[in-house]
């Protein structure tokens, strides 16, 4: 697999990667705020619970003092249900008022039973008592839908629920005795169970106070104290007391009014606390929900921008990888396939690795680069002298006479040779020779054009190809490096010659003719005595 596609495979993994972790994150979040957002769905609907048992227990109270006293005003108790109604719409209009919902809570006929009951008082088929426990099952149901509620369902259990409940409870026997008592009032009471019931409800309310007590935090106690610790709640127990006490037992307080008053006071007081707990619990539920939504969007805002930073910065980095590594092998290519190694990579001018390496390869081919021409020259030179070899000549030789093939120009040649060059080194040792062959080069190299090609043959003999040169111009030539050679002083040497062979091309002449020919001058030039110019 080429490493384009697994940088980007492997990137799109870390990318993937990134973003489910992200999502999973924010949708875990999210969750937990939906929940919340739930709890708070579910405070309101156990409020409205507790408004309507409120009512309910009012609509109680004041049916049972109707029946009991057997009055005919109506108008309280109509009053009392209107009130009941409206929490009922409310509750039934709450969202969580699902049909299943109410059904599971045993509230589903909650509208037909209150009817059924409410038809007993405007019969008057139903005494006080029957009415008030018909009531109070259905308080129950509804309490025991908000005790559901809050054991069941809250998500994030809060100990402000427990104070809520048992105020809820408490606030029951607190209006249960509301309605005994109202329906008793001014009587004396011959049903020993009214006042067994009386002392158990009372009994019960303070169990459910003293609850509250245990499970609330110290603000919400001063609370609570501040709203039973009252003239009304004094009164309303001093009447309670009276009552079950031995000597005024059976006598039930004589003002009914203010015993109807004074109690719904001090429940009312209760309810109020109950629903300032409420709001406090809404509250503070809200307060979460409004984190959870500040810690999901900066976390999804944190999130999608590191996302972009991330793949900007891989997009980037795979882009720049590729590009060097392209361009790396394009060199690469070219080299194996051209031989080419004057070529160099660009300058990266980064710090990291690859420019590293960028700047490492071009250093490599550089010196392949000098090695290469070093080895080119050193194939083509003559060692001693510095003049091209015979190799190299040939070379040149046969694009001249392409050259002058072409554009039918002279072309010439000269062949020189040291004379008696065995005797110099016989004589003065083979250094002295190497040196005078270096002087003679030296010599000739002074009197020839930047176009004339000028080659050691073999030993002491050199050769010169000149160009657009003519017979008599080569002529001249080797007359003026034979006198220039005749005239040099050779160090430790008295006198040194050399003979020249010169010819000029024929056009359509090889160079193995054309150069023998000149040889043959040379020769001749040898046989004739030496140091002179002889033509082939
Ligand atoms: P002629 O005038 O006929 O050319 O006589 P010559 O002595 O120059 O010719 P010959 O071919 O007999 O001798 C050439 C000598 O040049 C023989 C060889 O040792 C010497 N020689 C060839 N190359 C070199 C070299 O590189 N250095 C030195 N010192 N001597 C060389
Ligand atoms: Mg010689
Ligand atoms: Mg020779």
């Amino acid at each position: 697999m080429p490493i384009r596609v697994r940088l980007v495979l492997l990137a799109s993994i870390a990318i993937l990667s990134m973003a489910i972790g992200t999502w999973l994150i924010i949708s875990r979040l999210n969750d937990t705020r939906t929940n919340v957002e739930r709890e708070v769905l579910h405070n309101n609907w156990a409020l409205d619970c507790s408004s309507l048992i409120h009512y309910l227990q009012r609509e109680r109270g004041a049916s049972a003092g109707l029946i009991a006293a057997n009055l005919k005003d109506f108008d309280t108790v109509k009053k009392m249900r209107s009130d009941s109604n409206a929490a009922l719409d409310t509750l039934f209009d709450n969202p969580l008022a699902t049909e299943h919902r109410l059904a599971r809570l045993g509230l589903a006929d909650l509208r037909v039973k209150l009817m059924e009951i409410r038809n007993g008082v405007d019969r008057r088929s139903t005494d006080w008592r029957r009415l008030r426990d018909a009531y109070t099952a259905l308080i129950n149901t509804l309490l025991g839908a908000v005790s559901y509620e809050m054991l069941h369902e809250a998500e994030t259990y809060s100990p402000k629920l427990d104070v809520i409940a048992e105020l809820a409870l408490a606030r029951e026997a607190l209006g249960l005795l509301r309605a005994t008592v109202n329906s008793v009032r001014g009587q004396v009471i011959r049903n020993t169970s009214d006042q067994i019931f009386i002392a158990t409800e009372l009994t019960l309310y303070r169990h459910h106070l003293d609850v509250v007590r245990t499970h609330a935090s110290e603000s919400e106690i001063s609370a609570l104290h501040s709203a039973v610790d009252t003239p009304d709640y004094t009164w309303v127990m001093d009447a309670i007391n009276r009552m079950l006490s031995k000597h005024e037992a059976l006598i039930a307080p004589p003002d009914g009014d203010q015993w109807w008053e004074r109690s719904s006071r001090l429940i009312d007081a209760l309810k109020t606390l109950e629903e300032d707990l409420f709001d406090k619990l809404t509250r503070e539920t809200t307060e979460k929900v409004g984190i959870q939504k500040a810690i999901v969007l900066w976390l999804s805002g944190a999130a999608l921008v590191t996302l972009l930073i991330l793949v900007g910065f891989v997009t980037i980095t795979i882009a720049r990888m590729m590009r060097d590594l392209r361009e790396l092998s394009t060199a690469l290519d070219q080299i194996v396939e051209k031989e080419n190694y004057a070529i160099r990579l660009k300058d990266r001018g980064g710090r990291d690795e690859l420019s590293h390496a960028f700047q490492l390869f071009n250093r490599l081919l550089e010196f392949t680069d000098r090695l290469i021409r070093d080895k080119e020259t050193l194939a083509s030179m003559d060692t001693l002298t510095g003049v091209m070899n015979r190799r190299a000549f040939m070379k040149y030789a046969e694009r001249e006479i392409a050259r002058a093939t072409r554009y039918g120009h002279n072309l010439s040649l000269v062949f020189l040779d040291i004379d008696h060059f065995k005797q110099v080194n016989d004589t003065y040792g083979h250094a002295t020779g190497d040196e005078v062959i270096k002087i003679f080069v030296d010599t000739v190299k002074a009197r020839i054009r930047d176009s004339d090609l000028l080659s050691r043959w073999g030993g002491e003999e050199f050769i010169i190809m000149t160009p657009d040169t003519g017979i008599n111009g080569v002529k001249n030539f080797a007359e003026s490096v034979r006198a220039g050679i005749a005239a040099t002083r050779f160090p430790g040497i008295e006198h040194l010659t050399c003979s020249l062979g010169v010819a000029q091309w024929k056009p359509g002449e090889t160079f193995e003719s054309f150069s023998s020919r000149a040889d043959m001058a040379l020769y001749e030039a040898k046989r004739t005595g030496r140091d002179r110019v002889c033509t082939g």
